[in-house]
């Protein structure tokens, strides 16, 4: 019989999922678990890699049996993957030399700054359509080499490996046969020059990383391994995508000037700009959507880092809210923010203003200021930092989207996509499957093997009934001169952290 299903696995930054598609593109079945979050000093942000792996690979069994399914049920696998994140390990032994640093933690902004100093931004921008952020993997590599005991010799003994979290994913299943990784989350370590699509050696120079630890570039759709893991049956490994391009592929976005906003930890909108690379504009990043049949798509973006997770802050170190979900009641019940704004910079704020050294601040309390309020700021903010980069992009690039796809963890919460269609003066369309990211690494994944034709996953038939509760659109309501009362009250409140960061 043949297989039936492409499984995908998307490692995310709070969590780690493992999903069955079947050809219609219907979820058959799902495992989630959450992945610890370390924060060793104000800034940092680091994971453990072995429970990375751990915690993956547990899915993928829960998700196998609750399906019933079997190794050779499974036609390939697709992964999509937190990017930037950084794992360094022994080849020998397999061990990670440290903590994962994730690509939210800061601290590199220091070495960032020295990068901008030394004028050598300017090659980083035009090779790799990225900026000196400590956002990126270039600097969190040299930082394990450097802070981690004996690194830079095991480096020079060609030992270690390095690679982001797709690459550890496909090194753990492979068993270690397997060192590569695909550009598009290549494209995000800030190494690879993006009209070649080649690692980038005047880089490599400047931030002295051997070549020796980096791994193989490989399209997105092709098979870059396989996996035995599941038993006597090899299951190739055909799909591998940055979670944000996968999910710019799972909505579907193939045309240039198609555009998406995904709703996560953080709020990350790509457009996608066809096959030629343009070096970004300023507030916004270059980036290689996907490289499949020989060719590469390229898209503009704006990576906002704290969207859904100032949410999980209010949750977990405020203690306000008991679950992420309870957020919408909660900002439902105030009639508007009482003047309280909520500047998420809990990492530093990222598009369009680059500034790692702003910090978070909740701005215009009075006597009135309540819980709810504070909540409504939060989910608000995703809605404001939103339209800050569909300005940027607007004014560089002359694009005005007319809609906009959403998707992500908090795109569940209505009152957020209402609030973000009344702040853009746009409708917003919800997809009607949850996972968009995981379905753009299963489709990656099933193009490659032959599961998917081109043409069928297209169709808007395909992958649609999932959930037709969750597909809806929201129409913008709010009156234009309360948009741009509210609009002004968040660009004072975002020059304040600036002021303060700088
Ligand atoms: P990631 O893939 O980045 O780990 P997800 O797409 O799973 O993230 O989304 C999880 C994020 O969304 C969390 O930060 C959580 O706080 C937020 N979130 C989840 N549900 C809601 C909701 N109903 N309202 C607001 N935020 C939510």
């Amino acid at each position: 019989m043949p297989a039936r299903y492409i499984l995908a696995l998307d490692q995310g930054t709070t969590s780690s999922r493992a999903i069955l598609f079947d050809r219609a593109g219907a979820i058959i079945a799902s495992a989630q678990r959450e992945l610890t979050q370390h924060y060793p000093q104000p800034g940092w942000v680091e994971h453990d890699a072995n429970e990375i792996w751990s915690g993956q690979w547990a899915v993928v069994e829960q998700v196998l049996a609750e399906a019933g399914a079997r190794a050779s049920d499974i036609a390939a696998i697709g992964i999509t993957n937190q990017r930037e994140t950084v794992v360094v390990w022994d080849r020998e032994t397999s061990q990670p030399i440290h903590r994962a640093i994730v690509w939210q933690c800061r601290r590199t902004a220091a070495h960032c700054d020295r990068i901008r100093q030394d004028g050598f931004e300017r090659v980083l921008r035009a090779n790799t359509g990225l900026v000196a952020d400590a956002y990126f993997s270039s600097t969190k590599i040299v930082w394990l080499l450097e802070n981690v005991p004996g690194a830079r010799d095991l480096a020079a003994r060609g030992r270690l490996a390095c690679g982001t979290v797709d690459s550890w994913l496909v090194w753990k299943l492979t068993q270690g046969r397997v060192h590569a990784t695909d550009v598009s989350n290549a494209s995000r370590t800030q190494l690879l020059s993006l009209r070649s699509l080649t690692w980038d050696d005047e880089i490599l120079r400047y931030f002295s990383i051997p070549r020796s630890l980096l791994p193989e570039l490989k399209p997105s759709s092709g098979i870059l391994g396989e996996t035995d893991l599941l038993g006597g049956h090899a299951i190739p490994i055909a799909g591998v995508a940055g979670d944000q391009q996968a999910s710019l592929f799972g909505q579907r976005c193939f045309i240039p000037g198609a555009a998406k906003n995904t709703y996560g930890t953080g709020c990350f909108l790509l457009m996608n700009t066809g096959d030629h690379f343009a070096v970004s504009p300023p507030g916004l990043l270059s980036t290689v959507a996907w490289q499949r049949r020989g060719a590469a798509t390229y898209a503009l973006e704006g990576s906002v880092f704290i969207a859904g997770a100032a949410v999980q802050w209010l949750r977990d170190e405020l203690g306000l809210i008991a679950t992420a979900h309870e957020s919408e009641e909660a900002a439902r019940s105030v009639p508007d923010n009482g003047g309280v704004y909520f500047v998420p910079a809990l990492t530093g704020l990222g598009a369009p203003y680059w500034n790692p050294h702003a910090r978070g601040a909740i701005l215009g309390l009075t006597r009135g200021s309540n819980r709810n309020h504070l909540i409504r700021a939060a989910l608000e903010s995703m809605a404001y930092q939103t339209r800050d980069v569909t300005d940027c992009m607007a004014q560089v690039s002359g694009f005005h989207p007319t809609d906009l796809r959403v998707d992500g963890g908090a795109a569940r919460n209505d009152f957020l996509l209402q609030f973000q269609a009344d702040i853009l003066g746009i409708p917003i369309e919800r997809a009607p499957l949850a996972e968009c990211t995981a379905l753009g690494a299963a489709l990656l994944a099933g193009l490659a093997v032959g599961f998917w034709k081109e043409n069928e996953i297209v169709s808007s038939e395909f992958a649609s009934g999932s959930d037709r509760a969750r597909q809806r659109r929201f129409e913008p309501l709010m009156e234009p001169a309360r948009r741009e009362e509210l609009w002004s009250g968040w660009r004072r409140a975002v020059a304040q952290v600036l002021f303060r960061g700088d």
